[in-house]
């Protein structure tokens, strides 16, 4: 039931930054969201695909966040999918050809965990068991060989470094949906948050739980006097990401898909929290149903089966984002 993969996909920009090209080459629907009193510029809210109210849930996370007096906003929520029914009413589902997010790593960024030219990592040791029979540390093995595979990639020379967990809770996003609490999200750069229930993807789609894998969330550092990017590389700074794979779905090592590899997934996550997007057409051919993926990536936005390896574009998409680090 597992052959057939569904993409949505949903980007939260700043509207004053988001490039005309992305404007023209999708056909989501725009929607704005509220204005923010701290400065911070309205959201265009594009979507595509049924029953997405993400953007709805990232208004409210930065209402929060405003409320809190934190200095940071989420941008973007990016998700990975698979469905084992046919939502879709549309031949072509995806079609994303703009590898990079407009949002980026500042360098020896005071502000950031590391304050330096690494990024860091942490794996959310309490809340790493993917259902009864994946344990918390066969995911996180799996999790340090995905970052390893990114680290391999010879054109960057960045330094990926992993981070204890210390016990301190080091995510907020379960905290500001009302999941858990709202811990210090500075602890690491990028944090895999560990498996939500349920409960948390219906949250952020309708029906979420049965078909989103996972999800990455893109925070950026407040900065109104520089449009919020202090390097002025055109890319909105990075604070942190956060990482939360569904522990709806089943879950194994070195499986394929149902149960869904760990390590797949935390590779595609991982290339979200190195500053890449999706990438690739996802088309669904109507005389099997299926979704078909061209070219195979692991930034596709669905899942198609087991990939450790990082394919063509997606080592091109790297060296695009990395290649000046930490000069550019
Ligand atoms: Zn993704």
């Amino acid at each position: 039931m597992w052959e057939k993969h569904r993409s949505i996909v949903a980007r939260v920009a700043v509207a004053t930054l988001l490039p005309l090209a992305v404007l023209a080459a999708c056909d989501r629907e725009p929607t704005t969201g509220p204005p923010n009193a701290t400065g911070f510029p309205e959201f265009s809210v594009r979507k595509k695909g049924l029953g997405a109210d993400v953007g709805g849930v990232l208004v409210t996370m930065n209402q929060r966040l405003e409320a809190l007096d934190f200095n940071v906003r989420v941008i973007s929520a990016e998700w990975l999918t698979d469905a084992g029914s046919g939502h879709h009413a549309q031949a072509v589902v995806a079609d994303d050809r703009n590898v990079e997010l407009g949002h980026h790593w500042v360098a020896g960024d005071v502000r950031r965990a590391a304050a330096a030219n690494s990024i860091t990592y942490l794996v959310d040791a309490g809340d790493g068991a993917a259902n009864p029979d994946v344990t918390g540390g066969q995911t996180e093995a799996a999790i340090d060989r995905a970052v390893a595979t990114w680290s391999g990639v010879p054109c960057v020379s960045l330094g990926i470094v992993k981070l204890p967990d210390t016990g301190a809770d080091p995510d907020i996003v379960d905290g500001l949906l009302g999941f858990g609490d709202v811990g210090d999200p500075f602890l690491a750069d990028i944090t895999h948050a560990g498996w939500m229930p349920a409960a948390f993807f219906d949250a952020l789609l309708v029906g979420g739980s049965e078909y989103v894998l996972s999800v990455t969330f893109s925070f950026i550092f407040l900065d109104p006097a520089t449009d919020h990017d202090i390097n002025g590389d055109g890319k909105l700074d990075t604070a942190f990401r956060e990482i939360y794979y569904n522990n709806n779905l089943t879950w194994g090592i070195d499986a394929d898909a149902n149960p869904f590899d760990v390590e797949t997934v935390a590779l595609h996550e991982t290339g979200h929290g190195l500053s890449q997007g999706h990438f690739g057409r996802v088309v669904r051919t109507d005389a099997d149903g299926m979704l078909h993926l061209d070219p195979l990536a692991v930034m596709n936005a669905a899942l198609a089966r087991q990939l450790h390896s990082l394919q063509g574009t997606d080592r091109a998409g790297h060296c695009s984002i990395w290649h000046g680090w930490p000069n550019d």
